[in-house]
């Protein structure tokens, strides 16, 4: 009976025993669970401070660049792509309010740069930041700007539609239905008690939390102050009579002495000169050395003037590297002297790491060259201009006005475009045209012209033929001669001509030889982007500012269907009606990708069937006269 009982016994201890581990697995569970739930709540404790910890840094970041006074649009790009980034918003944007003529309308001041917007642009074909946005009284934006409250928007379609009213809804709808966003923030901002615009923020939910309006209130009251500093900075700025990286006067007080002193000049029949100075290859300076570098070398130009100039001199830096003397009572001689003795002197400093800088210079006269100081000024800059194109590191003396051949502005011209780089061209090939134009001892300055123009037209059409913009152009000028145009006109017309295209260069390469069929987008990119590239690259060019309009002008359809405008009729140009059907006689002949050339008789029966509707009756007329004559 032992046994049992020791069994019993045994059995009784295990019981004892499983209770006791029993009892403490039920603690240590408890226990784990408790942990558990502690560790949940220190990571959503953490993830609050990270968070907290983000914004402060992001306000942080938006502090310091405030301090170091930064442009405002690169505050507020800054902070828009600190906040889209940093806390996971898909998109932020800052809208300014405007107001013109035609009423309120409001433009992206600032936007994220995220896939969001990409996707939104590109749907839209033109994108939002370049877009005149609609004011909608109905809209969200004037909700808030009433209310002055943060309001939030589960209607993305509806809100976009109210800004982009041309965008078909069923693009609208595609945005909406493939886009993460499900809310738009928008916050009004105010400065110095002004409404001036909003501050919107697209959210992947559709709630906000009342941390998140802290925060965003916060964020937009950022903003706000970099709006009104920067708007205390330009007026400031505006009272300011000198430039603050060189001490020299700046264009404002210029302007202002210039005036006093035409009176002067004209009161006491006492002429002055202007030196015009721009500083040679600063761009290479800047892009070699670095901009710190780059400004050194306009200081040393500012100390190379006020070391240089006499007490009644007056020297101002009129922005960027560019500067301007007025000395009173100096006639062109002595002006000449002056510029010279400012060139060598710049010439002969040496300057830490780049060495030495050089700086080509312009002189006009005062009375001498004109009475009128707009042509003064005018006339200062092109022979600056002049001396660049000379070599730079030289003074040239102003011509008085006087009419200038149109092969010498023409070859100004694309001097001019081929100097600035502004047409993305390689820089051998750039300099091996400007060659071409300037040694034209050896050729005819219209067939070193002619050439040039060939040559870049086949950047853009590989199929193009030496040889056809001279025959382009004999064309047209016959054309117009049988219209009896003025000099003046024809004039402009061989230089539209040998213009009209250019703007095909800012097309990328990849659009123009696409071998399969354009899109809509694509096709309107085409049409319209060259003429607007045109104006663009031909705008600074002072010589030919009545060329423009002809170029502008060259899609227009007699029947008002063309393009940009839509103009019609005789509003249209005359010389751009010559252009339009030259330029379309032309490609009719020659072969395209899609299609062989036409005869010369295939090519007068299309442009017959657009007579009256593309062009003029008269005009088709006389084109179908001029090419019977010829073939
Ligand atoms: P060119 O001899 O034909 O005048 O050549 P360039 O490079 O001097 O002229 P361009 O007009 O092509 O470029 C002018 C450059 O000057 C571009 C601009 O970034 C730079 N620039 C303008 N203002 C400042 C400035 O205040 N500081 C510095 N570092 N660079 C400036
Ligand atoms: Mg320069």
């Amino acid at each position: 009976m032992n046994f049992f009982k020791n069994l019993k016994e045994i059995y009784k201890k295990v019981s004892e025993v499983e209770s006791t581990i029993y009892s403490g697995k039920q603690d240590y569970l408890e226990i784990y669970e408790r942990n558990l739930e502690l560790e949940k709540e220190i990571e959503e404790r953490t993830r609050e401070l990270n968070i907290a910890n983000k914004r402060m840094l992001t306000l942080q970041h938006i502090w310091d660049m405030m301090n170091a006074s930064r442009p405002l649009q690169s505050v507020l790009e800054t902070i828009v792509n600190s906040i889209q980034g940093e806390l996971g918003y898909l998109h932020c944007n800052i809208i300014k309010k405007c107001e013109d003529e035609n009423g309120i309308f409001m433009t992206v001041l600032a936007q994220s740069d995220d896939v969001s917007i990409k996707r939104v642009d590109r749907l839209i074909k033109t994108p939002i930041q370049t877009r005149r946005l609609v004011y909608n009284p109905e809209s969200v934006y004037a909700k808030s700007a009433y209310s002055r409250e943060i309001v939030q928007t589960l209607d993305i379609g509806g809100t976009l539609k109210s800004v982009v009213p041309d965008v078909a809804d069923s693009v609208i709808k595609e945005i909406v239905d493939g886009s993460p966003s499900k809310s738009i923030i928008n916050i009004p901002l105010f400065s110095r008690g002004n409404h001036f615009g909003w501050f919107n923020v697209f959210s992947s939910r559709k709630e906000m939390t009342t941390g998140e309006t802290d925060f965003l209130t916060m964020f937009a009251q950022q903003i706000e102050m970099a709006i009104t500093i920067a708007g205390l900075f330009e007026e400031v700025k505006a009272q300011a009579v000198t430039d603050g990286l060189t001490g020299l006067y700046n264009r404002r007080y210029f302007e202002e002495y210039m005036k006093k002193e035409v009176t002067r000049a004209l009161r006491q029949k006492q002429t002055f000169s202007v030196i015009g100075l721009d500083l040679d290859h600063l761009k290479e300076i800047n892009d070699k050395y670095g901009h710190a570098y780059g400004d050194l070398a306009i200081r040393t130009v500012a100390e190379v003037l006020k070391r240089n100039a006499r007490s009644i001199d007056t020297a101002a830096r009129m922005g960027g590297e560019e500067f301007n003397v007025i000395l009173p009572g100096v006639d062109s001689n002595g002006a000449m002297a002056a510029a010279e003795r400012i060139r060598k002197a710049l010439e002969e400093e040496k300057l830490e790491t780049i060495g030495h800088i050089t700086a080509s210079v312009g002189v006009a006269t005062f009375l001498e060259h004109s009475d009128n100081i707009e042509d003064i000024m005018e006339l200062t800059d092109q022979a600056m201009y002049q001396s660049k194109r000379n070599g730079r590191n030289r003074v040239t003396m102003a011509k008085p006005i006087t009419e200038t051949s149109w092969q010498e502005i023409a070859i100004n011209t694309f001097t001019d475009i081929l100097s600035k780089h502004n047409v993305p061209l390689d820089r051998n090939f750039a300099d091996a045209l400007k060659e071409k134009l300037t040694h034209p001892q050896n050729e005819v300055p219209k067939d070193a012209l002619y050439s040039v123009a060939d040559m870049l037209t086949r950047i853009y059409n590989p199929l193009h033929h030496n040889g056809v913009m001279k025959a382009k152009v004999l064309l047209a000028v016959s054309l117009a001669k049988r219209f009896d145009l003025p000099k003046e006109e024809i004039d402009n017309l061989r230089i539209a001509m040998l213009l009209y295209d250019i703007g095909n260069l800012m097309l990328p390469p990849e659009l123009l030889q696409k071998p399969t069929p354009l899109t809509e987008e694509e096709r309107n990119r085409i049409k319209t982007h060259p003429i607007i590239a045109a104006r663009e690259i031909l705008k600074p060019i002072s010589d030919i500012q009545d060329v423009i309009p002809i170029i502008e002008h060259h899609h227009e359809n007699w029947d008002g269907t063309g393009y940009p405008d839509k103009i019609a009729k005789e509003k249209i140009p005359m010389t751009s009606q010559i252009i339009l059907i030259v330029d379309a006689y032309f490609a009719l002949t020659q072969p395209r990708t899609y299609r062989a050339e036409l005869t010369p008789k295939q090519a007068i029966e299309v442009i017959k069937q657009d007579a009256g509707k593309k062009w003029n009756n008269a005009l088709v007329q006389e084109f179908i006269a001029l090419i019977d004559i010829d073939t």
